[in-house]
């Protein structure tokens, strides 16, 4: 069998850590398999490098950040092959130059394109074990780019389709994919399985369990994937096309705040003027999520919408300085929100969840400032105090429903 382990930054954070993962990873290796592992940096060593960056420069250029960043995966790689040879085990590590991992141009958030699985192969055949770098890739021109923050998963399944390996495991310090992130909801259980689409709405939606990039390569090249804890033998949650259990209705309440809200206030009412803002927006590669059109007024209409927070400052002056050409009045932002989302496939069959959800907010006494919904989830922007709260509200809405 060919599997590939990927090990995030908590799980390899000191050097007791890292001989448990030693072992982990021998597990396997000792019954015959090849082994390939994916390795995150050590702790927190990416945001301490964000941070001697920021130290340096308050504005770094993003080839120099990748430049940077990728060191940390370096050290987890190289430290991890001491670890297995100094057990007695033959391991080599190899970065992204030396597997070819190739990717789009972009730095700081670059996607995959291709792989090179001819060195893996060759050091998997010498019996080696074999420890490839997360997160960091090369680009056309030779640079060193990143996946985005938490890209080792990525890694680790393109990784896994090149290879067609038999098995992908993930390994976190959590025991698996929980119903609602088990240190705010007490009740929270853990899946034993759950769909790529659930997966990927939990993901994008604030679950940080996977990088949502994982799990789309992962549902486009079948590649099942099990989240498990390096520091248990719990069996994990099993990520695949379908579930063998019936749907329940929900599988999942998520929460990201990671997200403002800006109004536009008094647009001219008339055909066109939605497309100029939102291409305005996408030109500048600013995400848009919920948006809501007030209907119109003397002429006017206001149009309100999320960003991710940390773009609001760049929405916020692009808007300000095309006001004049979107034939707007002024504009009205809130920093202080939260999307609050419940996913689950067995919702497009079954009437209701949205009330359910409102009338788990409405007992809270939490006010609802935007909706949106989609055939397997359900979104609510609130106020960012109300995030735990709501959370558990809904989590006990719909406790018989996971
Ligand atoms: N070390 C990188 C990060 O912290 C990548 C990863 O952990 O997956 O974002
Ligand atoms: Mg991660």
């Amino acid at each position: 069998m060919l599997i590939v382990k990927k090990f995030g930054g908590s799980s390899v954070a000191n050097k007791e850590r890292v001989y448990n993962v030693a072992e982990r990873i021998l597990e396997d290796y000792k019954k015959g398999h090849k082994v390939v592992v994916v390795l995150s940096a050590q702790g927190d060593t990416t945001d301490e490098l964000v941070a001697k960056a920021k130290e340096i420069s308050s504005n770094p250029s993003r080839r120099e950040m990748d430049m940077l960043l990728t060191t940390g995966e370096q050290q987890s790689v190289a430290l991890m092959a001491m670890a297995l040879e100094n057990l007695g085990y033959p391991a080599v590590s190899l970065n992204a130059f030396q597997v070819a991992m190739r990717t789009t141009s972009v730095y700081s958030n670059a996607r995959l394109k291709r792989i090179d699985a001819e060195r893996i192969d060759a050091e998997l055949e010498r019996r080696n074990i074999v420890l490839v770098t997360g997160f960091q890739g090369i680009n056309k021109y030779d640079d060193i780019t990143t996946l985005g923050r938490g890209g080792s998963d990525t890694t680790a399944v393109a990784l896994a389709a090149a290879l067609n390996a038999d098995r992908c495991e993930i390994f976190t310090d959590v025991d698996g994919v929980y119903t609602a992130d088990p240190r705010v909801v007490k009740d929270a259980k853990k899946m034993d399985e759950i769909t790529y689409d659930e997966m990927l709405e939990l993901a994008s939606l604030g679950a940080k369990v996977l990088h949502n990039r994982s799990v789309e390569l992962a549902k486009k090249y079948g590649v099942e994937l099990v989240v498990r804890s390096s520091l248990t033998q719990a069996e994990g949650t099993i990520v695949r096309e379908e579930c063998k259990v019936e749907k329940m209705l929900v599988s999942g309440v998520a929460a990201d705040k990671n997200v403002a809200r800006i109004a536009v206030i008094g647009i001219k009412d008339e055909p066109g003027k939605a497309f100029e803002l939102f291409s305005l927006l996408g030109k500048h590669n600013i995400n848009v999520d919920i948006i809501l059109q007030s209907i119109g007024r003397k002429g006017t209409k206001d149009i309100s919408f999320t960003v991710p927070r940390d773009a609001l400052e760049e929405a916020k002056r692009l808007l300000e300085e095309n006001l004049g050409k979107l034939a707007a009045q002024r504009l009205e932002h809130d920093d202080h929100v939260s999307k609050v989302s419940v996913v689950g496939a067995g919702m497009a069959s079954n009437p209701g969840v949205a009330a359910l959800m409102f009338e788990s907010l409405y007992d809270a006494d939490i006010n609802i400032k935007m909706i949106s919904t989609s055939e397997i989830k359900i979104s609510v922007l609130i106020d960012e105090r109300d995030t735990e709260r709501a959370l558990n509200a809904i989590h006990e809405g719909f406790k018989d429903r996971f």
